[in-house]
């Protein structure tokens, strides 16, 4: 039987949430755990550049935030854990997380799961994920110099990796379901005036083609009912994010999937909170999950100390 670990406090999430939420933890003098899925880092480390995040006036790339932001939590004496949570329990007046590694006590946990990438489930996507299907134009955009990509969905997040892999691609097709950008207005002018990007509207992803790489994307377009293809060599996915909140789902009040808190990110579990993109809330931002953490250390701290 692997050793059941006791804390304070356990974080589970080593994004931008949980890594602040760690750092003022630690400050509060709370003995913490903090659980991630491999290196920290979320999907802030996959961002090209973060312009709206304050006191870097250039932008700063996703990855050298999350390097900076560990190496902060590492200074104030955060340790990272590797486990995945499958669930949580109510043990007396504290909380069992159930990890295949071994399980951990805590008396107050903060959720900051971060959320995934929503796939198109459409045939091919699977099988060729990995060989010309991404989810992250920064992790991959590299290997399609001179290219032609396509960039699914019309968000931020898609106009910001088109705009990316226009710098390094021949011609970037954005495709996108309706007939105007749901991106902010900044982002959505810069992309119409970049020469290598065509949007494609009204249009949805009907399949994916290619045995051991992508060649063509199927398009459906949904005003004249029309089928038709485009060579392609890379498909990004980029249509939103569903939020990690499984290993919770039967526990703790959720809403569309994400979790409810309120204003001191207290769930609706005694003990239990919650910060960042997993949570219930109207701007998902690095900016906003790092306020959201704060409040929660805070709240996880109150909530300690009234049981020590
Ligand atoms: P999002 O805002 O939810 O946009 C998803 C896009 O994908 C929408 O255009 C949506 O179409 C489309 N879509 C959804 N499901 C689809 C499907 N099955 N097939 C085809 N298209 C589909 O997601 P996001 O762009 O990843 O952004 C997530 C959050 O992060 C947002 O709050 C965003 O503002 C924020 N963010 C901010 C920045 C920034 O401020 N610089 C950068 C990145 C992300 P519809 O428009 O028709 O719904």
């Amino acid at each position: 039987m692997p050793e059941v670990k006791d804390h304070e406090v356990v974080i589970v999430g080593g994004g931008a949430a949980g890594l602040t939420a760690g750092m003022y933890a630690i400050r509060y003098g709370l003995d913490l755990a903090l659980l991630t899925l491999g290196a920290p880092g979320g999907q802030t480390a996959t961002a090209t550049t973060i312009e709206n995040f304050p006191g870097f006036p250039e932008g700063i790339s996703g990855a050298e935030l999350i390097m900076r932001l560990t190496q902060q939590a590492e200074n104030f004496g955060v340790v990272f854990e590797s486990a995945e949570v499958r669930r949580i329990t109510r043990e007396g007046q504290r909380w069992r997380l159930h990890c295949d590694e071994g399980d951990y006590l805590a008396t107050a946990v903060i959720l900051a799961a971060g959320a995934s990438p929503q796939r198109l489930k459409v045939p091919g996507e699977r099988d060729l994920f990995g060989k010309g299907v991404s989810y992250c134009a920064t992790c991959d955009g590299f290997f399609y110099r001179g290219e032609t990509v396509a960039v699914i969905g019309g968000g931020n997040t898609a106009i910001e990796e088109a705009l990316y892999l226009a710098d390094i691609a021949e011609k970037v097709y954005v495709i996108h379901r309706r007939d105007e950008l749901r991106a902010d207005d900044i982002l959505a002018e810069r992309a119409f005036a970049t020469a290598k990007i065509r949007i494609v509207w009204d249009t949805i992803p009907a399949e994916i083609h290619g045995s051991d790489a992508v060649t063509a994307l199927v398009l459906h377009n949904k005003k004249t009912q029309e089928d038709f293809e485009l060579a392609v060599t890379g498909v990004f996915v980029a249509i939103g994010y569903n939020p990690n909140t499984g290993f919770v789902s039967d526990l703790v009040e959720l809403k569309d999937g994400f979790i409810v808190t309120d204003q001191r990110m207290r769930t609706s579990q005694p003990g239990l909170f919650a910060a960042g993109d997993v949570r219930d809330t109207p701007l998902r931002q690095v900016t906003t999950a790092v306020g959201d953490a704060a409040i929660a250390a805070d709240s996880a701290y109150r909530y300690v100390a009234q049981r020590r």
